[in-house]
């Protein structure tokens, strides 16, 4: 039966496969050294195993003195992988200088053993009668007499026995149980091993050569050991592969985030401007080009309401016009809000020629139009807003999504300076009057700024021909258009966020000329403030200031507002204008009759005039009383309020308004806006 030396061979295999495992384990470069360090100590200890089942195998002949230099030799090899290996396990810091003092002693020995005449434990090696196992197993076995040199070797063995030992009191004393056992053992076992081999080494009597087993229990014991960090610094790494996974996710859900944040509105939850650009891009460069309208939505008086039921309703209105919108278009169709109050409709049709494809988009928009103007009720109030709407076809812009979209606002300002009320498609020629406005806008800024504006007067008489009043008028002179009339620059200042600086320069230069002009006795300056003034916080502070400023007496002023200005209950405004009439200026609501004012709310505003909108005195009929506007002046003389008619032109018209009762009267029959010098003069 043969047992001995399978179990030699079965040791080296172990060996040979933890070396070859451990060489290609670790993760971080502190455990990738151990590691390697621990499988080139097992891929040594194999070859010290497999070269002793080599010395006991009883093949024929004798077994070689080479083959037991080669043994020592290995020997020589597995110290100092030892040394290496126990450092790093150890974790002694500095490490380098005990390994290389063992390179050192052990390369000695090594080079000693394979130049001298003999190996450096055994001299005079011989084979001896193999030896026969209890079992029947018969092992090769050589002799010889103790080499001179074999102490010094067996001296280096026992100082790296030492250090060993040093070392696993050193792990014990870090609380490093885990590690400290299983080298504790082995050094235990490899002390026992080695001291009984040296006793029997002394007997004549031949022993077993069983010094290499040690080796494989400390390649058992520590493999067991590396192998359950090692499973621990998997599972360490499963563990923040998993949180790295976690976080990837969490990112990725804040991009999307971002995202939906970058191409969507907060407020209506609808793709914005970054948003339409790019799909409007996406569906010009399809080819064939697909039939469909780009429509821009802009809601009238939005700023009004915002104001006046403040902007959480502003808010849900807005989320409102959103919803309308979205639900009135259907399939590749889709609605973005653009900003403030203005939204973008991306239309298909599917007519095939240009004609009908119009015809068609003009029609759903139209579809929008109706769905948003369907009234809504917010708390008490009902809203009904209107819309302008620009539309322009895709195939006008040449394929650049960016143009489109100037052309749709182009046809959006055409209709709203014609106050059209449905879809307006859009014209080559409205390009000219867009780019004027552009032009207008960017200049405006330099011209309030130079104070390129300035004021006109027109006179104000009454019933008699007297002179009771005049309105302060603006002009500018823009250097390349000519004369610019208010009408059409006052509207781009409000929607360019230009009033508070334009109506402060009109403030300072009415009150200017009102502290020039002589007093007489009941003459009042009328100033137009736009409703935007009247909504910023400090329009009552500016207001004040100019008084102050101009020293002029706040009795001969009379502020005009559009009747928009006032439709809503806007506490704030009204609590102003009531702070100003308690310094004595006057309100007087402009173009009256054209706005939605409710009589009733007139009884509870701070209002002292009338002014009957121009287009009514133009239509009036001035051969029998005009039933309209008897009523106006009817309604102010019952409400006590001076009632005066604007843009009369002729005397015929004059003549009817006095005989209707209106008190003051304005127009090119009177005069036509006059330089403050003139006025002045009329005055004297
Ligand atoms: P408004 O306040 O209703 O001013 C009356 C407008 O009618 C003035 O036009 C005036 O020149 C014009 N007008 C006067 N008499 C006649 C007439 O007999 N026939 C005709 N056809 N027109 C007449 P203007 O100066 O072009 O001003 C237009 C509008 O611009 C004003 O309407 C006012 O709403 C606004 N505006 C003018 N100046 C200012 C200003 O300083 N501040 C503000 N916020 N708005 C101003
Ligand atoms: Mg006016
Ligand atoms: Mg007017």
């Amino acid at each position: 039966m043969i047992i001995w030396l399978p179990v030699l061979w079965i040791a080296t295999g172990v060996c040979l496969f933890a070396g070859m495992h451990f060489l290609r384990a670790g993760h971080t470069q502190e455990d990738v050294r151990l590691f390697h360090a621990f499988g080139i100590l097992c891929l040594a200890v194999a070859a010290y195993i497999g070269v002793s089942a080599l010395l006991q195998a009883p093949v024929a002949g004798t077994p070689s003195v080479r083959l037991e230099r080669l043994h020592i030799t290995i020997l020589c090899l597995v110290f100092p992988a030892a040394v290496w290996f126990m450092a790093l396990y150890s974790r002694l810091q500095r490490w380098q200088p005990w390994v290389l003092a063992s390179v050192a002693v052990f390369g000695a020995l090594l080079g000693l053993n394979l130049a001298g005449p003999h190996s450096l434990l055994l001299a005079e090696a011989r084979p001896l009668a193999p030896m026969v196992l209890p079992w029947g197993e018969r092992v090769a076995q050589i002799t010889g007499i103790t080499a001179p040199l074999a102490p010094a070797f067996y001296a280096a063995t026992l100082g790296v026995f030492c250090w060993a030992f040093w070392r696993c009191l050193a792990l014990w004393k870090r609380g490093d149980a885990t590690r400290a056992r299983p080298l504790a053992a082995y050094l235990i076992l490899q002390l026992a091993a080695t001291g009984y081999s040296e006793y029997t080494m002394l007997r004549p009597r031949p022993t077993l050569d069983w010094d290499a087993l040690p080796f494989l229990v400390l390649v058992l014991l520590l493999s067991r050991t590396l192998n359950l960090e090692l499973r621990s610094y998997a599972v360490a790494l499963d563990a923040s592969n998993a949180a790295l996974r976690e976080e990837n996710g969490l990112r990725d859900r804040a991009e999307a985030k971002l995202r939906q944040m970058a191409y969507n509105d907060a407020i209506s939850g609808l793709p914005n401007r970054h948003a339409l650009s790019d799909r409007l891009a996406a569906i010009l460069a399809t080819a064939p080009l697909p039939h469909g309208a780009l429509v821009v939505i802009d809601p009238q008086r939005f700023e009004v309401i915002n104001h006046a039921l403040g902007h959480r309703t502003g808010d849900l209105l807005i989320r409102e016009l959103g919803n309308r919108l979205s639900r009135a278009v259907a399939g590749k169709e889709f609605v973005a809000r653009l900003s403030g109050d203005e939204f973008a409709a991306v239309l298909f049709v599917p007519a095939t020629d240009a004609a009908t494809a119009l015809a068609q988009a003009l029609h759903r928009a139209e579809e929008l139009h109706e769905a948003l103007a369907h009234p809504w009720q917010v708390g008490a109030s009902t809203l009904s807003i209107n819309t302008h709407m620009g539309l322009v076809m895709f195939d006008e812009a040449g394929g650049n999504g960016d143009t489109l979209l100037r052309q749709a606002y182009a046809a959006l300002h055409a209709a709203k300076a014609a106050g059209r009320n449905e879809p307006t498609a859009f014209t080559q020629a409205m390009q000219a009057q867009a780019e004027r406005r552009m032009r207008i806008e960017v200049d405006l800024h330099a011209a309030i700024a130079n104070q390129q504006l300035h004021l006109v007067y027109q006179p104000q008489v009454d019933r008699g021909g007297s002179l009771v009043g005049a309105e302060a008028l603006l002009r500018w002179d823009h250097p390349a258009y000519g004369t610019v009339n208010p009408a059409e620059f006052v509207a781009i200042a409000e929607d360019s966020g230009q009033m508070p600086a334009l109506g402060l320069l009109v403030l300072r230069m009415a009150f200017s000329t009102l502290a020039r002009l002589p007093s007489r006795g009941s003459f009042r300056l009328s100033i137009n403030v736009s409703p935007w003034q009247l909504f910023l916080a400090d329009f009552l502070e500016t207001m004040q200031m100019a008084i102050r400023e101009a020293a002029v007496d706040p009795r001969r002023v009379m502020l005009e507002i559009t009747e928009t200005a006032l439709i809503h209950d806007i506490p704030d405004a009204v609590a102003k204008l009531q702070a100003l009439v308690a310094i004595g200026i006057q309100v007087s609501i402009d173009d009256f009759g054209t706005g939605y004012a409710s009589v009733a709310r007139l009884k509870t505003l701070p209002v002292h005039e009338l002014k009957i909108d121009q287009a009514f005195i133009r239509d009036m009929s001035v051969t029998t009383p005009d039933r309209f506007v008897a009523a106006l002046i009817g309604l102010g003389d019952a409400m006590h309020l001076r009632v005066v008619a604007e843009g009369v032109e002729r005397e015929d018209q004059r003549d009817a308004l006095i005989r209707m009762g209106c008190d003051a009267l304005q127009g090119y029959l009177i005069s036509r806006p006059i330089p403050a010098d003139a006025l002045a003069e009329w005055m004297q």
